[in-house]
């Protein structure tokens, strides 16, 4: 099959098994797999991508469920997706979700994915009971923060490099209603959001849109969106989608004029639009799946995702120079989100760090990875690191720079025999 991450970029031929049981993925590497799992690739680059891959989804059973700890038991093929369809009507909604439901629960783990709300309630794996992970010579081992510690603390976050993960158990959150009573503030400039986040602390669900081709007194304004879960509205699910891009934009669909036209309109149109408003969990946490395919907005080349964070010390001044190169080299985003992190967890490779992130998509382009050398001297200047989920390009070097515990991962990873076994595009140029 060809393959390739949400970015399109890069794309390769592979030889995919979906096995239909734990003892298939057992039988797979008893025959010798050389390879990596994967899941609904989401990730945007190499991270699911090698010669031969496992496909989690056939995996996709849920197991137990506990109605008074919330904690459901299911396996890594099941999507965030089918855990809302069910769950959501009954009271019960993700603890954590990233900016897309068509993730599988073996992806978010591998990747530790964040929220809106990673300043109060941390990343995915920090609700995670326990794992299932097939190992390289077939065995299962079972681990959490509490027992089998080290292999537990790789996984989440090791971007399947440490095993097959084959199922998990995960608190789920109660909620009243399905609704989320969204604020939208302006903020006018750079400065001006970072204090926004940190008066705005307490909200469960913070992220900023900001526009990053805005230049001069106006570099950085953004609209800060806050949520809390409705309280006294009604338990419904989502409606399907169907809207879906049919083929790939040509080329320059996007280009400096068009995000630049399309920043200022945003930016104005929603504050003005309406500053307070009771929205549906769908559209507010996945604004982007309304329309399937919408990765082909970039053309047949495709694009890659720059997501970086930054200490909270550095944050400022760092984000600044980003912000200013990105203006003066006109390669602006139109989808450009911001967010502040809480604390840092204790996974090996776990993206988040107390500070700004920052995540904007580049189109595959003449100069695009230049450019984006550029802007990674500025973000390992600042003691910042990228997010692997996103990554098709960083270098070794920068990666082992700014993933200090990368060698403890290796050890736990030479350790269980991994190393031998569980490879991606992603792993062989990481040298890891
Ligand atoms: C529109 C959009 C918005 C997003 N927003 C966010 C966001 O807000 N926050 C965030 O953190 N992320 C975000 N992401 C990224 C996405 O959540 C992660 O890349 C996630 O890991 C994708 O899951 P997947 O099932 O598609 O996994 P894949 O992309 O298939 O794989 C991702 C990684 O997980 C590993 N993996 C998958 N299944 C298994 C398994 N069973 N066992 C072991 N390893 C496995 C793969 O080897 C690979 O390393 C977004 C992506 C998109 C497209």
């Amino acid at each position: 099959m060809r393959i390739s991450g949400w970015g399109n970029y890069p794309v390769i031929d592979s030889s995919v098994d979906s096995p239909l049981s734990p003892t298939q993925v057992e039988h797979c590497m008893l025959a010798g797999f050389n390879g990596i799992a994967r899941g609904m690739g989401r990730s945007y680059g190499d991270s699911s991508l090698s010669s031969h891959v496992i496909s989690g989804l056939s995996l996709h059973h849920l197991l137990d469920f506990d109605n008074e700890t919330g904690v459901l038991r299911c396996q890594a093929g099941v999507t965030l997706a089918d855990i809302l369809d069910l769950f959501v009507p009954r009271g019960w909604f993700l603890p954590v979700t990233p900016g897309t439901k068509f993730v599988s629960v073996g992806g978010a783990i591998a990747s530790d994915v964040h929220g809106k709300n990673h300043h109060i309630d941390g990343s995915f794996c920090e609700h995670i009971t326990e794992l299932d992970l097939m190992l390289a010579d077939g065995r299962i081992e079972r681990c959490s923060a509490t027992h089998n510690r080290e292999l537990f603390h790789a996984t989440c976050g090791g971007m399947g490099l440490t095993g097959i993960i084959l199922s998990a158990g995960i608190r789920l959150k109660p909620i009243t209603s399905s609704y989320i009573d969204e604020v939208t503030l302006k903020a006018p400039d750079l400065t001006a959001i970072i204090e926004m986040f940190e008066q705005y602390l307490s909200s469960t669900y913070s992220v900023a849109w900001i526009d990053c081709a805005a230049r001069g007194k106006r570099m950085g304004r953004s609209l800060l969106m806050l949520g809390e879960h409705a309280i006294d509205a009604p338990l419904r699910n989502a409606t399907p989608h169907n809207r879906s891009l049919p083929f790939n934009m040509p080329e320059h669909t996007l280009n400096r004029y068009s995000i630049k036209a399309f920043n200022s309109v945003y930016y104005h149109r929603k504050f003005f639009a309406r500053q307070q408003r009771r929205i549906h969990y769908d559209p507010y946490f996945y604004p982007l799946d309304g329309v399937l395919h919408w990765n082909r907005l970039y053309g047949k080349k495709g694009f890659t995702q720059y997501q970086f964070v930054l200490p909270q010390e550095s944050s400022a001044e760092g984000m600044r120079q980003v912000l200013e190169r990105i203006v003066s080299a006109g390669r602006g985003s139109p989808l450009a989100v911001l967010k502040s992190f809480g604390r840092e967890n204790d996974n090996f490779l776990s993206f988040p760090r107390q500070g700004l992130q920052l995540a904007l998509d580049f189109k595959i382009n003449d100069g695009v990875f230049e450019f984006l050398n550029d802007l990674d001297s500025i973000v390992l200047d600042h003691g910042g690191r990228l997010y692997l989920t996103k990554d098709a390009r960083m270098s070794e070097a920068m990666f082992k720079q700014s993933y200090p515990r990368w060698q403890q991962f290796m050890d736990v990873r030479t350790r269980y025999g991994a190393d031998k076994v569980f490879n991606s595009l992603q792993s062989k140029r990481l040298g890891i």
